[in-house]
């Protein structure tokens, strides 16, 4: 018995002017067949559970591409070309194999393919059209009927944050090898549930749905119970929320039951959804609260694609005379450059963010100390340990402590301010560039979060956002988008 095993991940930001090219892979994840031999991490833990699985059953295991980039803008060509080539060569190379499990992002859009994973599928099975083919998507996918074609089998993370990539795989391996062994037949179907938004599962009635599509995988027939939340700043046909029902040889109960589970998280739409909180308003509450209050600045989240280096809710901060808090990562590797030359205890007047663009807002002229540089540090998702790049601490009047970075990546938990020495304990309030993920660890310091609407790449107003490329009407666009007709398909 043979095993394929690989991973491809971007999340694209269609909205966002930054290119994802092969330097964005090189400077987050890239390995040719050997992530497995590093810590894990969201995207590789998959890879490191299939083999250890299939190595227990004494199968051969052949690991090709890992590649993970921060989200960004559409994916050049020839990095897609490259990437998705690799993984086909390293197929063809080793002569197929019996069962192929892929660990996908799901929304990577390419400058010339908006399916990029479905891409990789059908091509896939293209080349190995005997093969059983699995595929485990990030939930922040866009789910679409290439993917269902081309594979036996797909399962989505059902947490955000997303802290069960691990269980989702040891599902996903299960399967394929029962399915490969002719014991279950999956059927696959999906609804979709005209929805763009974001749903933290966590909390309310999203945990609850959460722990309902779990009960509902163990009723007699049922594979496995998957919500794509889909992922809203992208300006493609497939966009937003879908239900996946996996059944063992049932269509009919698959669309059945897709449809029942789409329909009711339809009806929970205002429930599982978060007030997202204006910045001035947030600001006001802050002065209200004793304590730690931490304040997730969505609107700037590199995690969703944006760059990563705006000002707005840091300008807003200083505006109104806040002291003693601590806001970061603030992507901005001219800064960190000239911060690496002058060194620790320097003090500098810079120009710090508001560099990459509009969405960005205006840079801040500050006077600020290097209170402290760092190098290689990293910190935790879950189990897995993601980079931080060079982290640089600066200290501006007023007891006020940045944390600058020279890698996008969003802020996942408290020891990326901690460890350079910024102890959060002692600060009245931290702005945090992240929209979800940070949540759990830093509910642990805090009790007051608070979802700040702040403007950027990743603003949270979904009423709004510009998606011309879905047919289907969407709610919060339209109050009720079952009783409208799908726009005419464009020539
Ligand atoms: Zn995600």
């Amino acid at each position: 018995m043979k095993l394929f095993i690989a991973t491809l991940s971007t999340e694209t930001n269609t909205f966002c002017t930054m290119p994802t090219a092969m330097s964005g892979f090189e400077e987050y994840f890239l390995r040719h067949g050997t992530a497995t031999q590093d810590p894990p991490n969201l995207m590789t833990e998959a890879l490191h559970i299939w083999r250890a699985r299939a190595e227990d059953l004494g199968w051969e295991v052949v690991e090709s591409l890992a590649a993970i980039a921060e989200p960004a803008g559409l994916t050049t060509r020839a990095c897609y070309d490259a990437l998705s080539g690799e993984i086909l060569a390293d197929l063809a190379a080793c002569g197929g194999a019996d069962i192929i499990l892929l660990q996908l992002h799901g929304a990577m859009v390419a400058e010339h393919i908006e399916d990029c994973e479905g891409d990789i599928l059908a091509r896939v099975r293209a080349q190995c059209p005997q093969a059983t083919i699995g595929v485990s998507l990030d939930l922040h996918c866009h789910l679409t009927e290439k993917m269902l074609d081309a594979s036996d089998l797909a399962i989505l993370f059902k947490e955000y944050p997303h802290d069960d990539a691990g269980p989702c795989a040891v599902a996903l391996f299960d399967l394929a090898h029962k399915a490969h062994q002719g014991l279950i037949s999956p059927r696959m179907a999906m609804y979709d549930t005209r929805m763009v938004n974001l749903y933290l599962t966590k909390t309310g009635a999203m945990q609850d749905f959460v722990s309902d599509m779990t009960a509902l995988e163990a009723q007699p027939g049922v594979l496995s119970v998957s919500l794509s939340h889909g992922f809203p700043w992208a300006d493609v046909a497939d966009v937003g929320a879908r239900m996946l029902v996996v059944t063992d040889g049932n269509q009919a109960l698959a669309e059945g039951l897709a449809q029942q589970m789409g329909q009711r998280f339809f009806d929970l739409r205002n429930a599982v959804t978060t007030r997202y909180v204006p910045i001035t308003e947030a600001l006001t509450a802050i002065d209200q609260t004793a304590g730690l209050s931490v304040l997730a600045d969505m609107g700037d989240n590199s995690g969703g694609g944006a760059p990563g280096d705006a000002t707005h809710l840091l300008s807003a901060m200083l505006d109104r005379g806040m002291t003693n808090f601590a806001s970061g990562i603030i992507w901005d590797p001219g800064v960190v450059r000239i911060c690496q030359d002058a060194g620790i205890g320097s003090q500098l007047v810079i120009r710090l963010g508001g560099k990459t663009g509009v969405v960005s807002g205006t840079p801040l002229d500050v006077a600020a100390k290097v209170m402290n540089i760092c190098v290689g540090m990293g910190q935790h998702l879950g189990e897995g340990e993601e980079p931080l790049g060079t982290l640089v601490w600066l200290r501006l009047a007023n007891d006020i402590d940045l944390l600058v970075n020279d890698l996008r990546v969003q802020v996942y938990h408290p020891e990326a301010f901690e460890q350079v020495g910024i102890r959060l304990s002692e600060k009245s309030a931290v702005a945090v560039k992240s929209l979800f993920h940070f949540y759990g660890p830093f509910s642990q310091i805090s009790n007051h979060i608070v979802q700040v609407a702040s403007p950027g790449g990743t603003q949270p107003e979904f009423r709004n956002i510009q998606l011309k490329k879905r047919r289907v009407p969407f709610w919060p666009a339209v109050d009720q988008p079952f009783d409208e007709e799908p726009a005419a398909c464009l020539t």
